[in-house]
């Protein structure tokens, strides 16, 4: 073993290199060959760090969520609840999760049999695309996609076919002909995201039925990524695939408590689907984590009785979208405005940016600002990563004096 192995060659022993080159986590090195580079997520964060610069780019709110859950985990770990929990995550939990689908959605679900607490969404997502798909199989996402959806298709060996969001004065929508196209005899999961990271987007019932129509035809699983379930504006609302006739037997829906009570690096998570499905899940999380957060899963069962503080939540970042909406089209960005999320994707063409990766790198010098490249979000090349290369992600997550600050600076720009 040379003192300092390569670390690309290393990877390369792996299916890990695939993930790389999908994510552009395997970057050129200047120095020639390749390097592999942070996710676009901490390479920003960095970046903020480093030149002061206001972060709009990962996506984390810069308060705490409210002080009764923060007390709740406090009393947990004094009361001794710190050694392994069970499993598949406590009772009261696991009771809470039902209780919040059955009353949010009329969706009715077994406690013991049809719910998984996993270590965020990240690993329920994980889990599950590990569990069920192999080599040979396709999985349809969304495009642009979050990062973690792309790494994980990837890691379990499947072949991965995104369908295009595409910005329309209604916001961004499903290409549902492209979704029809798109389908064949090797999908086996259809990978939602809604609301959806990065776009903004809250899917309408038309949208939702056409993926339900394929993932029926197709005899498909659907993953539902919801973290972003509470945080819709207008006259939005969230409508779980699930509901849909018939698609409460095949679909895993994925949450998180990270969006909804402001405790992100909490990382309590949940799968609830069909006792079969959430069995696989089960079967590779309990060989990631086996468990995690004890402390913290009494906490959010306690978080989760309660539907005011995500009202009080939404309310405010409907205010603080359009402060940073209007603060961008005023520097001169073509906006897209979004329903749901933490998220606002901003076009910086018509202020002479054509590509979002350079005013993304340039942005902490120019404005002060970082944000996050849309291209990160897409395969490269692909027709979406064209139409979206000169757009960039923002956050408005962030408290509204922070908000005005960035939206003075980027005033600059223009
Ligand atoms: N899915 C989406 C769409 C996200 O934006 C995020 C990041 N917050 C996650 C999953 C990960 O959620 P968690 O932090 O609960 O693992
Ligand atoms: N979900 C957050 C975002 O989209 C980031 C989470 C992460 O850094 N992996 O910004």
């Amino acid at each position: 073993m040379p003192a300092s192995p390569d670390p690309v060659a290393l990877a390369a022993r792996g299916p890990w290199r695939a993930v790389a080159r999908g994510t552009g986590l395997l970057a050129a090195d200047p120095a020639g060959g390749e390097r592999i580079a942070p996710t676009i997520f901490a390479e920003m964060s960095a970046l903020a760090a480093r030149t002061g610069a206001i972060n709009l780019g990962q996506g984390f709110p810069d308060v705490d969520g409210p002080a009764f859950i923060a007390d709740a985990a406090i009393a947990a770990i004094r009361a001794g609840r710190n050694q392994y929990p069970p499993g598949d995550g406590i009772a009261e939990l696991r009771q809470a999760v039902a209780a919040h689908q059955a009353r949010h959605y009329g969706l009715a679900v077994d406690p013991d049999a049809e719910v998984l607490v996993t270590t965020g969404a990240s690993e329920g997502l994980a889990a599950a695309l590990l569990a069920l798909v192999e080599p040979g199989d396709e999985v349809i996402t969304l495009e642009p996609f979050y990062d973690l959806h792309a790494a994980c298709i990837a890691l379990a060996g499947a072949t991965h076919v995104p369908v295009a969001l595409r910005p329309t004065p209604d916001g961004f929508r499903l290409d549902v002909e492209a979704l029809r196209a798109a389908a064949s005899a090797r999908t086996r999961l259809i990978l939602v995201n809604d609301p959806h990271n990065p776009t903004g987007a809250v899917l309408t019932a038309g949208e939702l039925e056409a993926i339900a129509v394929v993932a029926r035809e197709r005899d498909a699983i659907v993953l539902t990524d919801e973290v972003y379930e509470h945080l819709c504006y207008d006259d939005a609302t969230h409508l779980p695939i699930a509901t849909l006739p018939g698609m409460a037997d095949r679909t895993l829906t994925v949450s998180s408590s990270g969006k909804t009570f402001s405790f992100t690096g909490w990382k309590i998570g949940w799968v609830v689907g069909p006792a079969a499905l959430v069995t696989a899940v089960r079967t590779v999380k309990q060989f990631l984590t086996y468990v995690s957060g004890a402390p913290f899963q009494p906490a959010i069962a306690q978080a989760l009785a309660d539907d005011q503080s995500p009202r009080e939540l939404a309310r405010s970042l409907a205010a603080r979208r359009d402060l940073l909406c209007d603060g961008l089209a005023a520097a001169g960005f073509a906006v897209t405005r979004p329903r749901g999320t933490y998220f606002v994707v901003a076009d910086g063409a018509g202020l002479g940016f054509p590509d979002g990766a350079d005013l993304a790198r340039r942005l902490p010098d120019l404005a002060g600002v970082v944000g996050i490249p849309l291209t990160a979000f897409c395969r490269p090349g692909s027709p979406t990563w064209q139409a979206l290369r000169s757009s960039v992600r923002f956050t408005f997550v962030k408290r509204e004096e922070v908000l005005r600050e960035a939206v003075t600076r980027l005033a600059r720009l223009g």
